[in-house]
């Protein structure tokens, strides 16, 4: 990984009294240092990369602590890691990316939650919910519910945060479970400040080794008659202990307000956005005092009974603000008042929606109803202004916008080494007809965007090859999997290879190689080439030279197996057809290689940079368009989807069509020249080197070839 995170490291390190400025995800990562923890795990994925990305590079100063850093392989790894504190004192804390981390890591969880825990364990989950989310719309309080482990939501401001943060280990301690924390998009990124605590060196760690390790202890194992045991333990010990230390640490909070008849139980992670709503129904000040009773739920798992009767008891009506579905804590929330013998009225799922995030038009929505039918006196019947200037603003884009808007989806990035090999799969597709594909997630899923919309299925992270087991059973052509390096390395070279290679399975995998786990970041994979291949590889377009991912494929029996240079279109073009129509049986793996361009211009760029400032010659490549030889069929566009390669009005009065036509964004990669080439299309594009700071030669040279060209010109 080429970003570096030296300012965020510097913010780790402040003591006692220091102000901390930054994200929600950084106060998180501080929040573990000030909370004396032992280590640290996890698989990154957005919203909460960050935090083990920082923790990944701030090795030197966490060693000095003595606090042990893990890159895990997925999140499974990650939460295994946790079976460190079931047996020692010591504090530890694992990330990712929710749903679909937490699906991965959950075998480990339930495994952990039945023994429980002595020392403090902490699982920050990234739950990306809502608009911008990129994963299937699930929630992960379902993994809390199913396993007893707690669940915290904290309200998104940095204090509450880091205090949440602390509270966690000391209520996994107190009541011997693991704790969760969910961390919506919104609550990763909320930007403010808290008065910082010294770092805590653990009390075990690298720096303070246990000399022996624990006596056994079958009950510690997740084993029957162990397990028997466990699920007793959860329900009669370990949730009061849990229930008695929120309430003593006062971890949901009680805001009061003046009309105590009616009240709102929302989730911690959606107090700012009910707070702005309640603002535009007159309801709240700036200050964040609201006229209507609130219970904040910074842990939502488990719910404190007495707490919630003592809220509703004596209120006519409680609205509980719980985002997507099933509404896991209104159905509690509705069995405690029940048995209680409590009537107050409770509405929630009945007037927010069921699914989809809560913003603050949805809680706008919702909250109207709610005050209509229990406070009309409360005067909210009309649409607030908020609500009337968002329609007039849809109105006006509606008038403005009288035809259908293009949609706009993502993209690889301008020169992405993964774009060539689906325009080569497109060339295939031509010759040979339509394939099914097997996509997964990775940078490239954008494939399954125009100008390929190539994949019929993706079925989770290095799913991709598993997902075609049975396809290629019913199909008359060998269906293509494609997978990344990085979904190799976290669960498709087990899920998929050793599973087609047990079962004989005649399939086609194509591994992108671009040597990083890209889509989360460009963290580094175990086939990241060091950076002593990678200058072995400057000048070419190639990730180095070591090659785990194909001597591990051999090592594992694969026979089939071919590296190509991605760029070479023809090259690829003709490997994957030569593995779709091979007579060998048999998986047949094709690893296309080029480094992720994101990060190869990264690395070149301050170098080029600093070449400049030395006035050393530098060249810079990349490709044009010859508007006199472009025909505007726009084939070369269709084969790739540069953002780079667009149209622009021809010049030629005659052509009426636009022409294609190259931006100054071009990197350079080739690919035009190479798709024009195997495709054979117009011979329009042509590669132009910028050389700054040429030599005397050059100099010569060109204005020699300057002179030539105005003879020649004049003499037309
Ligand atoms: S991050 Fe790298 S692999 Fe992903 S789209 Fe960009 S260049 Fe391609
Ligand atoms: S050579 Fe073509 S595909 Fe490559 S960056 Fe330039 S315009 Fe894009």
């Amino acid at each position: 990984m080429e970003v570096s995170f030296h300012r965020e490291i510097e913010a780790l390190k402040l003591g006692q009294g220091d102000v901390f400025h930054g994200e929600g995800i950084l106060a998180v990562t501080k929040g573990l240092l000030q909370s004396g923890v032992t280590y640290v795990g996890g698989y990154q994925g957005s919203p909460i990369s960050h935090l083990l990305d920082v923790m990944v590079q701030a090795r030197p100063y966490l060693d000095e602590l003595g606090v042990h850093v893990e890159a895990c392989t997925n999140e499974s790894s990650a939460a295994a890691m946790l079976a460190a504190s079931i047996m020692y004192p010591a504090r530890g804390a694992v990330t990712w990316k929710s749903v679909v981390g937490t699906n991965v890591a959950s075998d480990a969880l339930s495994n952990l939650a039945s023994p429980g825990v002595l020392g403090g364990a902490l699982i920050v989950v990234g739950e990306d919910y809502g608009e911008g989310a990129s994963v299937i719309q699930e929630r992960t309080h379902a993994f809390a519910l199913k396993s007893a482990l707690w669940l915290m939501d904290p309200r998104p401001n940095l204090p509450t945060i880091v205090r949440m943060v602390e509270h966690a280990f000391e209520l996994s301690e107190a009541s011997n479970t693991p704790v969760m924390m969910e961390l919506r998009i919104r609550t990763c990124h909320v930007k403010g400040s808290f008065v910082a605590s010294d770092n805590r060196v653990p009390a075990i760690s690298g720096r303070r080794l246990q000399q022996q390790p624990p006596a056994f202890s079958y009950e510690r194992l997740a084993h029957p008659p162990s397990t028997f045991r466990h699920e007793k333990l959860k329900y009669e010990s370990r949730m009061p202990a849990a229930r008695r230390y929120i309430l003593q640490a006062g971890l949901n909070e009680l805001l009061p307000g003046e009309h105590h008849e009616l009240g709102l139980v929302v989730q911690g992670g959606l107090y700012n956005s009910l707070m702005r709503a309640l603002q535009e129904l007159g309801l709240a000040d700036d200050s964040g005092h609201s006229r209507i009773p609130l219970l904040v739920l910074n842990v939502v798992y488990p719910l404190v009974p007495e707490q919630l009767e003592a809220f509703c008891r004596d209120k006519k009506a409680v609205l509980v603000v719980e985002e997507g579905q099933p509404e896991f804590i209104e159905q509690e929330i509705a069995t405690h008042l029940r048995r209680a013998g409590i009537d107050t009225a409770l509405h929630g799922k009945d007037l927010l929606p069921m699914g989809g995030e809560y913003n603050v038009e949805v809680l706008l929505r919702g909250l109207r109803p709610f005050l209509e039918r229990h406070a009309p006196a409360l005067g909210t019947q009309q649409l607030p202004q908020y609500l009337q200037s968002l329609a007039d603003v849809r109105a006006q884009a509606a008038a403005v916008l009288q035809a259908p808007v293009p949609a706009r989806p993502p993209n690889f990035c301008t020169g992405c080494p993964e774009r060539p090999v689906f325009a080569a799969l497109k060339l295939v597709q031509q010759d040979i007809g339509k394939l099914h594909i097997s996509a997964d997630i990775g940078c490239h899923s954008f494939a399954t965007f125009e100008p390929f919309s190539f994949g019929h299925s993706i079925l989770g992270y290095g799913m991709s090859l598993a997902s075609s087991a049975a396809v290629k059973n019913f199909s008359a052509q060998r269906p293509i999997a494609i997978m990344g390096d990085g979904g190799f390395w976290h669960n498709g070279l087990l899920s998929g290879v050793s599973s087609a290679l047990l079962n004989q399975g005649d399939g086609v995998l194509v591994i992108m190689k671009n040597g990083y786990t890209s889509a989360t970041g460009t963290q580094e994979t175990v086939s990241t080439p060091s950076s002593e291949s990678k200058r072995v590889a400057e000048g070419s377009s190639a990730t180095g030279t070591e090659m785990t991912i194909e001597s591990t494929l051999r090592g594992m029996g694969v026979q089939w197996l071919k590296t190509v240079h991605n760029y070479k279109v023809a090259e690829v073009r003709d490997t994957l057809r030569e593995a779709v129509t091979s007579p060998f049986r048999g998986l047949k793996v094709v690893v296309a290689e080029g480094e992720c361009q994101l990060e190869r211009q990264r690395r070149l760029r301050p170098i080029r940079a600093e070449r400049l400032r030395q006035g050393l010659r530098t060249v810079r490549t990349r490709y044009g368009v010859d508007e006199d030889t472009c025909t505007g069929d726009h084939s070369c566009i269709r084969l790739s989807g540069c953002p780079t390669l667009t149209v622009k009005d021809a010049t030629d009065p005659l052509k009426t069509a636009p022409v294609a036509h190259v931006t100054n964004g071009c990197v350079g990669c080739g690919l035009c020249g190479e798709v024009a080439d195997a495709a054979v299309l117009c011979p329009s594009f042509h590669k132009i080197d910028i050389v700054a700071h040429p030599g005397f030669w050059e100099r010569l040279s060109h204005r020699f070839n300057q002179w030539a060209i105005q003879l020649l010109q004049g003499h037309r």
